[in-house]
């Protein structure tokens, strides 16, 4: 019987090479033969890599060469293929933006009617405008977007902001948000079930990789006397490991805070007569 393996459509090179063999990386799965090739099959798990331009994705991923990819949201927004978004990633965060000449007296969105808008984003933007009940012309563009306003060629763009320092460059400012971005990993509908136990083998391991990143491991000092009013600070997985210190009447907790509530809790700790404080990352996290 054939052995069933996972395929998964990766850009070949570019913004999200990098992220993308990272957290296969940080999920187990490293790559036998390099990127040079077309394809390249993993260690740690039945996975096989093609690599490809990311506009190539979606639609590989819908003819079903490729079970699975990852690409930036932005890109399967515009290709809009049958393919489900089945989680996002966290790397690779960008927006598109309307942006136009810094001097121009832009008081909404009606400013968009008749204007000729540069873009690599027809679909997104058409979209957009159509939503809005705007009539603009768009141009599309795959090189360099930014410089029409510049060369006259056109009134406004829309594009991928990440800093915004190349709209800076070019005498542009911000002025709409359309869409937030983030690489995500995508899959065909309807996998057959040995396919898609895979796909969810990998997401398990993502999803550990994810809730380690967002969390950090504690451990801190306490006498017996506050011991009650720390454990209350502590929001933990379940509740805090407490171990007796060879020092009579102290005691050492370890729990997990969150990242996003670290500082604070950290400030809260001190106040409740925790004494050395050691916060370590975690590297993977089931719960
Ligand atoms: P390809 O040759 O594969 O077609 P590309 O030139 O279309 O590559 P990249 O510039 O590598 O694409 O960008 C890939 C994706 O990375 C974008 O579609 C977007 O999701 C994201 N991205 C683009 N620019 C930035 C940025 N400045 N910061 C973060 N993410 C970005
Ligand atoms: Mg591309």
């Amino acid at each position: 019987m054939k052995n069933e393996k996972l395929t998964l459509a990766i850009q070949k090179s570019g913004r999200l090479s990098e992220g993308s063999l990272k957290l296969l990386k940080q999920c187990g799965i490293g790559i036998q033969n390099g990127r040079n090739h077309l394809k390249a099959r993993a260690n740690g798990f039945p996975l096989e890599l093609i690599f490809l331009r990311d506009d190539d994705i979606p639609q590989y991923v819908e003819d079903g060469v490729a079970a699975a990819g990852i690409l930036g949201l932005n890109e399967v927004r515009e290709k809009n293929r049958n393919v489900t978004v089945v989680k996002g990633l966290g790397f690779s965060r960008c927006r598109l933006s309307v942006a136009v000449p810094r001097d121009a007296d832009y008081y909404g969105r009606a400013f968009l009617n008749n204007k000729r808008i540069a873009t690599s984003y027809p679909a997104i933007l058409k979209e957009f405008l159509d939503t809005n009940g705007l009539q603009a012309e768009i141009h599309p563009i795959s090189g360099s977007v930014e410089v029409t306003p510049g060369l006259g060629l056109a009134d406004a763009i829309f594009e991928i902001v990440s800093s915004g320092g190349t709209l800076l460059s070019n005498g542009l400012k911000e002025v709409e948000t359309v869409l937030q971005s983030e690489a995500v990993l995508i899959a065909k509908p309807g996998l057959p079930d040995k396919v898609n136990r895979l796909l969810q083998k990998l997401l398990f391991r993502i999803s550990a990789v994810q809730k380690a990143a967002n969390n950090k491991y504690i451990l801190l000092n306490a006498p017996k006397g506050k011991l009650d009013t720390i454990i209350s600070l502590l929001p933990g997985v379940k509740s805090p490991t407490i171990m007796p210190l060879a020092m009579e009447g102290w005691y050492s907790l370890h729990s997990v805070v969150r990242e996003d509530d670290f500082w604070e809790v950290i400030d809260n700790l001190k106040e409740a007569g925790a004494e050395g404080i050691l916060v370590v990352p975690i590297e993977k996290m089931v719960t």
